[in-house]
């Protein structure tokens, strides 16, 4: 991608151009006009002017002699051992000395200089005031040089922009956008059958999942000029800015259209205007501006906003209504084979081994998202090169899968082993309760040790396939799971620790939006007592119901917890001879995967263990 700062560079160059020319200029009047000029002479005419008394004054220096004739022309001559020179220069009646002559013409002089410096002058302000004028565009309240200016970054197309085929996954969200850049590039198609140019599309999405590259990639693909600006630009101390710059923005984009706009992380303007105590005149000002812009260009001026954010709830219902953003453009965390094919855009990027199962790194990095996908394959370049190879190997991007999602391995013993047992127990218990629930592996990996996220121990979970719908059977379950941890730390060592901490925050997670969202509790039935905040960042909510109801919902959480707690004492309980197998095993070796877990749960005693 190509950047146009227009005329910023020539601008600088021309009035450093202009500076030399005068300066030229100057040093040239000076020496050929101002200054008066010398004739070189011999000594002898010197002295015969002296006899003529012809000369008015003289000049005598160490090793010249200057000199003027009665009609003002200036002569110069070189030093001889003359001892009577100033008795035959006073008698001729010459004024002579040190400082007499003056070299210059004072008149001219000054007349010259003012001239070319108020010429200098005036040719800077009409330069700088046109720019000026440029700037403030059309807003008069603009009141300081260049704060109303909207500072767009204009990009053209080029052959190294990003191109959709860059943004692997969201096939939806591309080809949503696709359109937009076919209908800018053959407008007819559309227009024959009446069809009008969208105005405005937003993105929305968790951070990361590759919003602000679509719009890039859109940059890419189209052939016209594309404006990207943040949201947060926008934002001005001063009243009246930021609409300032909205208009001077959107002035720019009609001049060039067809053509697109991209406002980043538009949230930052767009915010709900409720009549909230602390009232925002700058960011209301600002947002009524971009309204109104938006409804100010007709259907097919050819002019397409594209934003992105990660709070859409928050965003003004006026900003999201059609006609302004006709198209939400979801950007969701990408499933499996989107994973997949992220991880190949980026492992292109580095060099690789031929036989790297992606599928199976995917599969590890359940839930992350196209940034952290990114960083797992830069990490591990960056742990081959650690390891001196030349090459990514499989190994590398697995590791790095979990220092991406849990940290570095902590390098120095940190565990006593007495913790280490604890840890170890904790791990396998939380693995068999889910184990013994589901009948199948439930976990890739379980290791115990400590990572710089401050897990003491990490079980990479199994990903059973693309789950949409949730049962309360299942939820439960993961309940009892996450309390597996602390119900084998009790059942063995009959002492609890803080190592579950996560594991109750957790639990209760769950349990409460059981009861308080998804109606899953008898006593509320369908009735919601908590709202979503925000969706894609991190999902807090908040409670909508009387004190009463608070009260209640928290005993029923408390009780669903317990009952899961209790099931997962009981599943460890009549499991507990391989829950110190597998633990031992676990300590000893400190990793352990899914196949050597499983084949331990279903070895010789396995057919007297009741299942759940
Ligand atoms: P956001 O949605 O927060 O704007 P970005 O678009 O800035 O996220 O994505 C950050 C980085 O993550 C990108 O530069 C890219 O390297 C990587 N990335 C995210 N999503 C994808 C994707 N679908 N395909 C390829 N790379 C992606
Ligand atoms: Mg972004
Ligand atoms: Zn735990």
């Amino acid at each position: 991608m190509e950047e146009m700062k227009p005329n910023k560079k020539p601008a600088i160059m021309s009035l450093v151009i202009m500076i030399v020319i005068f300066a030229l200029l100057n040093i040239f009047f000076y020496n050929n006009v101002v200054k008066r000029q010398y004739l070189e002479v011999g000594y002898n005419v010197f002295m015969q002017m002296i006899d003529e008394k012809e000369i008015a004054e003289a000049n005598i220096q160490s090793n010249q002699i200057i000199f003027s004739d009665k009609n003002g022309n200036l002569y110069k001559t070189g030093i001889v051992a003359d001892a009577e020179l100033y008795e035959r220069l006073y008698e001729s009646g010459a004024t002579f000395g040190a400082e007499i002559i003056e070299q210059t013409n004072p008149i001219l002089y000054y007349l010259v200089t003012f001239l070319i410096y108020a010429l200098f002058l005036f040719i800077v302000w009409k330069f700088i005031s046109k720019k000026m004028l440029r700037k403030m565009g059309d807003s008069p309240d603009t009141m300081s040089f260049g704060m109303g200016k909207s500072n767009a970054r204009v990009y053209v197309k080029s052959d190294t922009g990003i191109k959709f085929k860059d943004v692997a996954g969201e096939e939806e969200a591309k080809d949503l956008l696709k359109e937009i850049v076919e209908y800018l590039h053959q407008p007819e198609k559309y227009t024959e059958i009446g069809a009008t140019l969208p105005k405005g599309a937003l993105l929305v999405g968790p951070p990361g999942t590759g919003k602000t590259l679509l719009a890039r990639a859109v940059a890419g693909e189209a052939n016209v000029p594309f404006f990207s600006i943040s949201g947060s630009e926008f934002v001005q101390m001063f009243v009246g800015m930021g609409a300032a710059k909205v208009r001077d923005l959107f002035k720019q984009a009609k001049e060039k259209a067809p053509c697109i706009v991209f406002i980043d992380e538009i949230d930052a303007i767009g915010k709900k205007r409720d009549n909230q105590l602390s009232t925002n005149d700058e960011r209301e000002q600002t947002l009524n501006q971009l309204l109104t812009e938006m409804d100010g260009f007709e259907g097919n001026t050819g002019v397409v906003i594209l934003a992105a954010t990660n709070r859409p709830e928050s965003l003004d219902p006026a900003l999201l209504r059609p006609g302004r953003f006709d198209r939400r453009i979801p950007v969701e965390l990408p499933d499996l084979q989107g994973r997949i094919d992220i991880l190949k855009v980026h492992a292109k990027k580095v060099r690789i081994s031929d036989n790297v199962d992606f599928a199976a790194i995917a599969k590890a990095a359940s839930g992350a998202s196209g940034a952290q996908l990114a960083n797992i394959v830069n990490e591990a370049a960056l742990r081959a090169v650690r390891e001196g190879r030349k090459i990514v190997v499989q190994s590398d991007l697995m590791e790095s899968v979990e220092v991406v999602i849990a940290g570095y391995q902590k390098k120095n013993k940190i565990l006593s082993n007495k913790e280490k047992l604890v840890v170890a127990y904790h791990e396998v218990g939380h693995a068999l309760v889910a184990a013994m629930q589901t009948q199948s592996a439930p976990v890739q990996k379980i290791t115990i040790i400590p990572r710089t996220s401050g897990a003491l121990g990490y079980t990479m979970q199994v990903e059973d396939g693309e789950h949409y719908l949730m049962t309360k059977t299942e939820l439960e379950n993961r309940i009892a799971t996450l309390t597996g941890g602390r119900a084998a730390e009790e059942l063995i060592f009959n002492e609890i620790t803080t190592g579950a901490s996560n594991d109750i925050e957790q639990a209760t997670k769950v349990a409460r939006a059981m009861i308080s969202r998804y109606g899953m509790s008898k006593e509320f039935d369908m009735v919601a007592m908590e709202t979503v905040n925000n969706q894609y960042l991190g999902g807090d909510t908040s409670l909508a119901c009387s004190v009463e109801t608070q009260t209640q919902i928290d005993k029923m959480v408390v009780a669903v917890v317990t009952e899961q707690h209790k099931k997962a004492q009981d599943i460890l309980k009549k499991n507990i001879q391989k829950l110190h197998e597998i633990s031992k095993k676990l300590y000893e070796d400190e990793t352990i995967t899914g196949e050597e877990f499983m084949s331990i749960l279903n070895s010789k005693e396995n057919t007297l263990m009741p299942n759940n």
